[in-house]
């Protein structure tokens, strides 16, 4: 018989790992017996990010090499209401706000750049994208879930992912009574996750990216390129 394993809070990047491939995911984030190393464009991601969190947070001033993000960084760092800045959200599974280390945290999620406007009753959640532009509006959809329920007066969140390299913004504008088809559209694909865990099952999803990209060795895996 199988042993259960224990499921840690879900995030949108876990989530979507796990569907791309329950084995390759199962490796990395469960047994860690292969490793994700980040290429230089995620490198450059999370340098990026960096850069931007400091601009917002302390007023640092952007380094010449991402100078040119400023006109979309000023707007946030001049609007009205309370600043968020890397800013972790985490419910429990009643989506009840919770904090992100707690026992009871069930899904957890962090929004690079916003603005609070609780007099407004509306908020701004911003996600810095440093890659190529392509639609998943999902991930705003959950970050539209995790406010409303941190934030009881929130009626309206306008969500954005902002295409840094190329100057554009892809926005969705979220109501509360958006709430119940939020979640619904996470729930069925979160259960899929539980179940796994508990069968302990994590089957192979091979791709056109197994030869190439997985960091999954052949021995673990007869799809992947690794030795
Ligand atoms: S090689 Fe392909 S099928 Fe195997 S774990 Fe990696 S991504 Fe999944």
């Amino acid at each position: 018989m199988t042993t259960p394993l224990q499921m840690p809070p879900w995030s949108y990047s876990g989530l979507t790992s796990f569907e791309t491939c329950p084995k390759r995911y199962y490796h990395i984030k469960v047994a860690k017996d292969a490793i994700d190393n980040p290429g230089e464009a995620a490198k450059w991601g999370s340098t990026v990010h960096k850069y931007l969190e400091d601009r917002l947070r302390d007023g640092t001033r952007l380094p010449v090499s991402v100078r040119g993000y400023e006109g979309l960084v000023a707007p946030i760092a001049n609007a009205p209401g309370e600043k968020l800045v890397e800013h972790q959200m985490a419910v429990n599974s009643s989506l009840k706000p919770t904090e992100w280390t707690s026992q009871d945290a069930w899904c957890r999620g962090i929004v690079d750049a916003g603005v609070l406007s609780r007099s407004l009753n509306k908020a701004v959640l911003l996600d810095w994208k440093t890659g190529k532009r392509k639609a998943d509006n999902d991930q705003l959809m959950l970050f539209a879930g995790l406010a409303f329920s941190h934030y009881p007066e929130l009626q309206i969140v306008q969500t954005g992912f902002v295409w840094l390299k190329e100057n554009k913004i892809d926005k969705q504008t979220f109501k509360r009574e958006d709430i119940s088809t939020i979640w619904m559209t996470f729930l069925p694909r979160v259960q899929r996750m539980e179940r796994a865990y508990e069968k302990a099952e994590f089957p192979p999803n091979p791709s056109g990216l197994c030869r190439n990209y997985c960091p999954v060795p052949k021995h673990k895996c007869e799809f992947s390129g690794k030795q």
